[in-house]
């Protein structure tokens, strides 16, 4: 109920507009996201180098109004990824779509994906964020179609959707990289799976397919993005039943959110990547982390209460 009422919240014009200008509403965020500028979101970049994990950095904002709107999206991360690369961090980049123009136009949106790709360094990945599932065809097309057999740009799958299964189906062959994660957005069940546990076993199901595939080299980089310690260990334990070489597959977990088992995972040798988002767009974004997870509300009344 409290999780569909904030997912409900995370859609809210209004809310969107009112709420981040409240002081410990800016205090509270502070958890999961290092800052509203790049060079807040490079500075943990480097803090997470340091301690032996490398990132991705994705900039906060969905559904722009105009395609002179997408365009400034493009020419922040083209600086965002130069300034990474110049400082020599191990940096990848995550967008959605819908930032990039999906809205407007998907051939505008494709020449946008197309533009960051040229300025990605060969062996760092672009990744496209998973949005609801209203975009889930058009992100798959736009993967296949600019991303091609190149290896180079990778999809977020979501566990949670029926159609997920299909969707590996029809990337296999092609060396794309996936990202699989549980899903973030409200759906109704006619498209997603309700029940908690039917989405841990989906996960679980994906996990060993999608990591089968890499073995096979029918897909690139598998990323097992979960905070779930049990999809976490089982993903290993595939991992090693197969013998997949270290750098064929990775975890990734999201800043600021079980940052003692990113370390643990860390520290025992496999690769952990932590997504960094940051930006002044926060609002709907932080809705669905405190979705995830309603006892997160505790800390927000905890800065309410000062
Ligand atoms: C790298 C990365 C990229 C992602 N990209 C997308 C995307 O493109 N599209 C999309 O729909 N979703 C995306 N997600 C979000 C994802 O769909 C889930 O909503 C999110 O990861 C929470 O689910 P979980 O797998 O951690 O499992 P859960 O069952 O939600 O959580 C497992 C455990 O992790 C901890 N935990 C989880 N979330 C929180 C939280 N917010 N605060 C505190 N503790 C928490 C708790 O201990 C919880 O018991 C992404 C997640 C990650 C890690």
């Amino acid at each position: 109920m409290l999780r569909r009422a904030l997912l409900w919240a995370s859609r809210n014009e209004v809310l969107a507009r009112r709420l981040p200008r409240l002081g410990f509403v800016q205090r509270a965020t502070r958890r999961f996201l290092p800052g509203e500028e790049l060079g807040d979101a490079l500075a943990e970049a480097h803090r997470m180098a340091e301690q032996g994990m490398p990132t991705t950095l994705t900039r906060l904002g969905e559904n722009v109004d105009t395609p002179a709107q997408a365009d400034a999206v493009l020419d922040h991360y083209r600086e965002a990824m130069a300034t990474a690369q110049e400082a020599g961090l191990d940096t990848e980049l995550s967008v959605k779509l819908t930032h990039l123009g999906l809205d407007q136009d998907l051939d505008g949106t494709a020449n946008r994906v197309h533009a960051l790709l040229e300025v990605m360094p060969d062996n760092q990945l672009l990744w496209l964020d998973m949005e609801d599932s209203s975009y889930t065809d058009r992100t798959m097309a736009l993967t296949r179609d600019v991303g091609g057999d190149g290896g180079r740009l990778g999809i977020c799958l979501q566990a949670y959707l029926r159609r997920t299964e299909g969707d590996v189906a029809a990337l296999e062959g092609t060396r794309t990289p996936v990202r699989l994660v549980k899903g973030a957005y409200r759906e109704s069940s006619s498209v997603a799976l309700v029940e908690p546990q039917a989405v841990d076993r989906a996960f679980a199901v994906l996990t060993r397919r999608l990591l089968e595939a890499r073995a096979e080299e029918r897909l690139g980089r598998i990323v097992v993005a979960t905070h779930d310690t049990a999809l976490l260990d089982e993903a290993a334990r595939i991992a090693g039943e197969l013998e997949l070489p270290s750098d064929a597959w990775e975890y990734a977990m999201l800043y600021g959110i079980r940052p003692d088992e990113q370390q643990r995972l860390a520290d025992a040798g496999h690769r952990v990547r932590v997504l960094i988002a940051y930006g002044s767009e926060w609002f709907p974004w932080y809705m669905r982390r405190l979705a995830e997870r309603p006892a997160n509300l505790v800390f927000v009344a905890r800065q309410l209460l000062g």
